[in-house]
């Protein structure tokens, strides 16, 4: 059956967790880099057979083996697509050094291999290296223009001129390109944090709560304790807004979320999933611990106020499942939150402004103030 809490045809959207979204920037590093090394080799290798641009009397093995390295250096990135931090950065650090040994092999480092070729180590490691990294690669970058220029002019003013023109424009490049970095990263960081939330209240919306999902489920596996899902409909809220206008209505709805923001726990996710419900996602070790959130979430409402002294009433249904191995931690999600909807909307049944379970709790009287209804729960949902 097809709760009205499945996901939606947007419901299985994949936004990258910001903890895990270097994960596939490294992947396109390391099959950038791959390509890089695989096309400055073959390139790199022509020169073995024309005449005249490898130096008389340079060793020969040596440009070859280089030329070589570059291929051997590139199938591990090919193969695993996967480069760290570091990994990219002495990648960098190898693209100079064999950068070096072509100059040392060739006969006019200047017509034939100008520090242009340092654009690859220097970009790449520009959109891919941390900032202490991308310094001394820049400082790498100048020292091996140097190097590579050094033969081929008398003046110390010339050379110092092309030294400061070709490592300047390189690393004028690089941090451009760093920069742009950062920028198009805090950027993407700022729409994915705007992603998750609800704009009016400022909770977490129902995307997040999905996502916080296999979070959960994994954690309460590993410790061996229960998901309770706590789904909240304000009472009469479309009375509220008939007597007092939408306006009124949206304080309710935020006066309502800060206070259920000081009650849930730290690791609670509370979520505004529609109009005027919301859910509380938290990890318990029994169904009273769940009982005694919801009960503290439900006094939490009563008692919110908005400026003008707007109240409301919250009707709430607790469901708890013990997660399995092997579960679809976002399919136990929407099965979790229909049960907790269905006790919600016998809380509404017996009278709203009360805490409705799927389960059947061990026999005890209401605390004084707490209004509770207990629903009969079929065996299957007793968690
Ligand atoms: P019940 O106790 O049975 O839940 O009654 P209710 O009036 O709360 O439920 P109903 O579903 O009939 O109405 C929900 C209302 O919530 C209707 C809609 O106008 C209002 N609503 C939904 N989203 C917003 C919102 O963002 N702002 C305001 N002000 N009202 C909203
Ligand atoms: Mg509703
Ligand atoms: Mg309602």
């Amino acid at each position: 059956m097809i709760g009205r809490w499945q996901p939606g045809p947007f419901g299985g959207i994949d936004v990258p967790d910001a903890s895990k979204s270097r994960g596939p920037e490294h992947r396109v590093a390391a099959l950038t880099l791959a390509a890089l090394l695989v096309v400055g080799a073959a390139m790199g290798t022509i020169n073995l057979f024309v005449n005249g641009v490898l130096r008389d009397g340079a060793p020969r093995w040596l440009y070859a083996a280089t030329m070589g390295l570059c291929i051997v250096a590139a199938v591990p990135l090919a193969v695993r697509r996967r480069a760290s931090r570091w990994h990219t950065f002495g990648l960098v650090l190898l693209g100079d050094l064999i950068y070096l040994v072509i100059v040392f092999c060739i006969e006019d480092p200047v017509r034939y291999a100008t520090p242009l070729m340092l654009l690859f180590p220097a970009f790449v490691a520009a959109w891919f290296l941390g900032v202490w990294e991308l310094l001394v690669n820049m400082v790498v970058t100048t020292v091996v223009c140097l190097v590579a220029l050094w033969p081929s002019y008398d003046s110390a003013v010339a050379l110092g001129v092309q030294v400061g023109v070709s490592a300047g424009m390189l690393n004028a490049g690089a941090l451009g390109i760093f920069i742009l970095r950062v920028r198009i990263q805090r950027l993407l960081m700022a729409t994915q944090t705007l992603s998750h939330l609800d704009p009016l209240t400022g909770l977490h919306n129902r995307r997040y709560l999905v996502e916080q999902a296999p979070r959960l489920w994994r954690q309460a596996r590993r410790d061996g304790t229960r998901v309770a899902a706590m789904v909240l409909d304000l009472d009469h809220f479309k009375r509220l807004n008939d007597a007092h206008g939408h306006a009124a209505g949206d304080a309710v709805l935020r006066a309502v979320a800060g206070s259920l923001t000081a009650t849930v726990r730290p690791a609670d996710v509370l979520a505004r999933t529609g109009g005027e419900e919301l859910v509380v996602l938290g990890l318990v070790g029994d169904p009273d611990e769940a009982a005694r959130l919801a009960e503290r979430l439900r006094s939490a409402v009563s008692a919110s106020r908005t400026d003008d002294g707007h109240a409301v009433t919250a009707s709430i249904g607790i469901a708890l499942t013990r997660p399995v191995d092997g579960e679809d931690a976002t399919d136990a999600l929407w099965r979790l939150v229909d049960r907790a909807d269905a006790a919600m909307y016998e809380a509404k049944q017996q009278g709203r402004d009360r805490v409705a379970s799927m389960w059947v709790p061990r026999a005890r009287s209401p605390l004084p103030g707490e209004n509770r209804a207990v629903p009969e729960a079929p065996a299957s949902d007793v968690a």
